[in-house]
């Protein structure tokens, strides 16, 4: 394998070109999504994509690059951002949610100016949870006083990504599992709440071994106290995964694989799993049966049960009901 500097060398070679001339005073995106809260309610949440500076880290399977800028953006502009996201919110009611997303870390110096934690925490008062997300690497002090700057409930999102120990250094994350379980611990010390994001199907991960790898995923995940799993199946689109597709080191996960990989992780979850079903369409290769099955893995998001298997007759032999 590569030395950390090689690695992150040859997987920025292999990345698309990409046109990241954005604003430094809007955010790169705003919508409302609902997710069931740790009182079983569905609750709405207002997601602000923010733009700032790309994450220091380069990990093997990460686009999140893609809407970020090469430089630190200005003192204030990001609580411009978040003016201007609460301003054109979409309609639709009370939000007691508010997610700043940051493609990184929010507590990362260069991507998020630590003198804008005031302002950035009087303007997110009226919310009931802050939720923000951050590489283990910089949970520590700044999260601890940005706790303390927040009347609103904080919880950190950390990308835990794999269990498997031997891929997880593969993806040059520069993390260890103990790295997330020491993180993991410091927040729930601090009463801030932690979610955790794992990959369904990285590179170097064989179809047959991901259900194995998911379930104990949502085991460590749990055993070290976060209160949600957050399910992303691994795609195609940073040109590093492209290039490991080529040599046979990964594929997408298949649409049945994702089905059975959340129904494993929500028979042994021990709080809440989520399921990520954004682009759907693009692991499946049956438009007979894609609608339907993306609505059970819906309501399997909103009752948190498994429900019973979608059967098709164009792509499942076995049964016959659509
Ligand atoms: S730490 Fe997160 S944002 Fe940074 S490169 Fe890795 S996956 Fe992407
Ligand atoms: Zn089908």
């Amino acid at each position: 394998m590569r030395s950390d500097g090689a690695q992150d060398s040859w997987i920025a070679s292999l990345r698309p070109p990409v046109n990241r001339d954005y604003d430094w005073f809007r955010p790169h995106a705003v919508l409302l999504e609902e997710e069931l809260d740790a009182t079983r309610q569905f609750t709405r949440s207002l997601v602000v994509f923010l733009v700032n500076r790309e994450c220091p880290w380069k990990c093997l399977e990460c686009d999140l690059w893609k809407f970020t800028t090469l430089e630190t953006v200005p003192a204030g502009a990001i609580p411009r951002q978040i003016e201007a996201a609460l301003t054109q919110a979409p309609p639709g009611g009370p939000c007691p949610q508010i997610k700043l997303y940051n493609s990184g870390s929010f507590f990362d110096p260069r991507a998020i100016p630590p003198g804008d934690d005031p302002a950035i925490a009087g303007l997110v008062d009226s919310f009931a949870r802050v939720i923000v997300e951050s590489h283990p690497a910089f949970v520590g002090e700044r999260c601890w006083r940005f706790r303390e700057r927040l009347r609103p409930r904080l919880e950190v999102a950390m990308g835990l990504e794999t269990v498997h120990p031997d891929i997880l250094r593969r993806l040059n994350k520069r993390m260890t599992l103990d790295d997330f379980a020491r993180a993991a611990a410091g927040l729930r010390d601090h009463d801030v709440d932690v979610r955790a994001f794992l990959l369904l199907q990285p590179p170097y991960m064989a179809e047959e071994e991901v259900l194995e790898w998911t379930r104990r995923g949502v085991g460590f995940a749990f055993d070290n106290g976060v209160s949600v799993a957050s399910l992303i199946p691994t795609r195609l689109g940073n040109g590093a995964l492209e290039k490991l597709a080529t040599e046979g080191h990964f594929a997408p996960p298949s649409l049945k694989t994702i089905e059975q990989s959340f129904d494993a992780a929500l028979a042994v979850a021990r709080g809440r799993v989520f399921l990520d079903l954004w682009d759907l369409e693009k692991f499946s290769n049956c438009p007979w049966c894609l609608e339907p099955r993306r609505q059970r893995l819906r309501d399997m998001n909103r009752l948190q049960s498994v429900l019973p298997p979608i059967h098709c007759n164009r792509c499942d032999h076995d049964a016959a009901t659509l």
